[in-house]
């Protein structure tokens, strides 16, 4: 929790110092306190969940690079526009990116790397590791997640974000589908043009969203089921617990609703794309036909 607040904290001093959100650090060796960080879970030789590198320490190799470019000091007679120039081109170079809200945030955004609450330098690889961490932690999942007199029903409240852990990790994979790989390339710099996500690439991130829809990644261990009673007067349901069909008792389909209804909505949208309502010139490109698969179980 302190780490989260002091990374919170170099972030909100990062805007004061006038610096703009980088979401694409993640996929950077965390390179940025300017990015949304999700906790870096890994499982450790136990198996068990491990959340002792959860969050990144210190402020980020971008983090330096923009404040260098923001206040730094040059001395008389230096080409103020070509120094800048080059402490930006040599990052760059180191391959640090610099995205923000507008390539990360809108539904349709495109950017391979720039993502809300994502980990790893490969987001489709990210959401297999969230996966596995996510089905440990479900299993071992019980009473013991909520204090010693706590109504029982107040698990739900604990459930949801264990349960939807992998919710920013699938967004991320999913814009991989019909996404692209691109900066903001300037004339006469020799920057990259835009790379469509090659074929291979579309298809893994394809698959690995649609195996967090397998049954086993939707449905809630019958242990878990069975502990959660109606809750009590006093403890209202909020928009943070499911949306239940059963009130008062707990809805088992609720949070494979609430799961899939998202993921959904990101494979219409790339089946839309690839097929009618998009312009068919930018669909075509944008969908090569080898990623036109049937998707089996794998
Ligand atoms: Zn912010």
């Amino acid at each position: 929790m302190l780490a989260r607040l002091r990374q919170l904290a170099a972030h909100e001093v990062g805007h004061t110092l006038g610096l703009q959100h980088n979401f694409a650090a993640s996929t950077t060796n965390r390179a940025s306190v300017m990015d949304y960080p999700a906790p870096l879970v890994k499982l450790g030789t136990d198996g068990l969940p491990d959340i002792s590198d959860a969050y990144a320490k210190g402020i980020g190799e971008w983090d330096k690079v923009a404040i260098i470019y923001g206040y730094q000091d040059f001395p008389a007679g230096t080409d103020e526009g070509s120094a800048l120039d080059k402490i930006l081109g040599e990052a760059f170079k180191r391959g640090l990116v610099y995205l923000t809200d507008q390539d990360a945030r809108p539904a349709s955004a495109s950017s391979s790397v720039a993502h809300l609450w994502d980990n790893g330098a490969n987001v489709i690889d990210g959401l297999a590791q969230v996966m596995k961490v996510r089905a440990v932690a479900l299993q071992r999942f019980g009473e013991n997640n909520i204090r010693e007199g706590a109504p029982m029903a107040t698990l739900e409240d604990v459930l949801v974000p264990l349960y939807m852990y992998h919710r920013y990790q699938v967004e991320a994979a999913a814009k991989l589908i019909g996404g692209e790989d691109y900066t903001f390339s300037l004339r006469g710099k020799g920057d990259r043009n835009p790379q469509i996500i090659a074929p291979d690439e579309q298809k893994r991130a394809l698959f690995a969203v649609l195996d967090t829809l397998k049954p086993e990644n939707l449905a809630l261990p019958e242990s878990v089921l069975r502990l959660i009673p109606p809750r009590p007067p006093g403890y209202a349901r909020t928009r943070e617990d499911f949306r239940i069909r059963t009130f008062p008792t707990f809805d088992a389909l609720a949070p494979a609703e609430a799961s899939s209804f998202m993921r959904a909505m990101r494979s219409i949208r790339v089946l839309t794309m690839c097929s009618i309502s998009f312009s068919p010139r930018r669909g075509k490109r944008r969908c090569d036909p080898a990623i036109k698969v049937k998707y089996s179980a794998q």
